[in-house]
């Protein structure tokens, strides 16, 4: 008889596991189970370009024949219940059993619910599937006012796309800068003045406690007693794991389903990618809620099932986010990062923050810059870094430090 892999989530991860393991050679069987109806699909546009022209058409991350030529089991609307790992199956919510060999888990995300009075209230929106994207983009279509809770990528994605349709439109963010946890001052810094340039009323330091309205939305209350009026509501302030499968299966479990640095679960035969897993990278575990962790786990997954022996994972973490003409793009990680190195472009703005840790090159952060952005990239990934002494020495030129090495 020959493998079967089962793979649980049908996203950019799980879909990338189903094409890299027909591309390494693996001939046994697959199957793709996904909650979600049609055919896999990708996220990013969702708050982009999918918000902005409602083009539903491009998202589909492979043709339905693809699945067909393949020869992959695909099944949609179909939800993962219970993993029984004693026995080596996959229960799912109808009691089909599903022997495996190799199971990957891939079931993503979902978006935080705070308890705030009137969360529950039509006109509050959350955005992370093609279904919310599509409610969203209706409800933007008829709003005069909306309020976004939360100034993260997602949210200021939606607000831009918002404010340049016609709406007018107020972030509030806890924190004292936008992006806080992923982006340095800087950064957060350039995309306050390009989202108060278009229009938006930001407000930083601001908690929402409660949406008002009676039948639907009709405005945020904050902590400190205003209120702002709102015809539209979106909650975006993050995410947590979905975790619950591989926790109820006895799987170790910590902000994220734990694997080693082959991405493997406590249990071998099974492994977890993307944002559900928390995985060792630079001596240290971390979840990332990206395409490409997603996509580079998928592939490292395929090639061991497919019988490569391979180093541990360590793909550099890279990650764009597009508001209005502003494409900011991070190559690395600047957690912990300790000094920052800003360079401005002919007008003044910020167009590339040099993030370092101990005096070495951690991350770049850059706006419109796609050649630095590349150039990072490559820079960051050579063993040893770079040293900021190194690099001022090439007069912070990145692509000078990368053809010097
Ligand atoms: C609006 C939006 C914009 C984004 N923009 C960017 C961006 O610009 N750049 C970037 O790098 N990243 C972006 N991301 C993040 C990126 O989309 C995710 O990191 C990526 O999709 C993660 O892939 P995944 O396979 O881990 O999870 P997902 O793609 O979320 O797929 C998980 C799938 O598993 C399904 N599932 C869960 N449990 C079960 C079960 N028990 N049974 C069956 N199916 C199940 C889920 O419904 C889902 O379909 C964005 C995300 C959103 C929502």
């Amino acid at each position: 008889m020959s493998e079967h892999v089962v793979i649980i989530g049908a996203g950019q991860g799980g879909l990338q596991v189903v094409a890299s393991l027909r591309q390494d050679g693996f001939a046994g069987r697959i199957t793709l189970i996904g909650d979600e109806p049609g055919l896999p699909y990708q996220r990013p546009p969702l708050s982009k370009g999918y918000m902005a022209d409602g083009d539903a058409s491009r998202l589909a991350l492979k043709p339905q024949g693809f699945f067909e030529t393949e020869g992959v089991d695909y099944r949609p609307e179909t939800t993962a219940a219970r993993i029984d790992l004693a026995a080596g199956r996959v229960v799912l919510a109808g009691g089909e059993a599903l022997g495996f060999d190799r199971l990957v888990l891939a079931t993503g995300a979902r978006n935080i619910r705070p308890p705030l009075p009137g969360i529950e209230l039509p006109g509050v929106h959350l955005l992370r599937g093609l279904a919310d994207a599509a409610a969203l983009r209706d409800a933007m279509a008829g709003a005069r006012r909306a309020v976004v809770i939360g100034g993260g990528f997602i949210g200021l994605e939606f607000a831009a796309v918002a404010a340049a349709a016609g709406v007018e439109v107020t972030v509030i963010e806890a924190a004292p800068r936008l992006m806080a946890r992923a982006v340095t001052p800087p950064t957060s810094a350039r995309f306050l003045d390009f989202h108060r340039g278009a229009g938006v009323d930001v407000r930083l330091g601001a908690l929402g406690a409660a949406i008002l309205g009676d039948e639907s939305a009709s405005g945020v209350a904050l902590a400190d007693g205003h209120t702002i009026p709102a015809d539209l509501v979106l909650v975006a302030v993050g995410v947590r794991p979905n975790v619950e499968l591989a926790q109820d299966a006895g799987l170790a479990v910590a902000d994220g389903i734990t694997v080693d640095g082959h991405l493997r679960t406590s249990d071998p035969r099974v492994f977890a990618i993307g944002d559900c897993a928390n995985f060792p990278l630079g001596g240290r575990h971390v979840r990332l809620e990206s395409v490409q962790a997603a996509a580079d786990h998928a592939r490292h997954v395929a090639r061991t099932i497919a019988g490569a022996e391979q180093p541990p994972y360590d793909a550099l973490p890279w990650f764009w986010s597009d508001q209005g003409p502003l494409k900011l793009q991070i190559a690395g990680l600047s957690a912990g990062w300790d000094a920052t190195h800003p360079l401005q472009d002919a007008t003044g703005a910020t167009d590339t923050v040099l993030v370092f840790r101990e005096d070495r090159l951690i991350a770049v952060e850059t706006v419109n810059q796609a050649g630095r952005h590349m150039a990072a990239r490559r820079l960051l990934a050579q063993p040893g870094g770079i040293t900021r002494d190194t690099l001022a020495a090439h007069d912070h030129d990145l692509r000078a430090a990368l053809a010097a090495r």
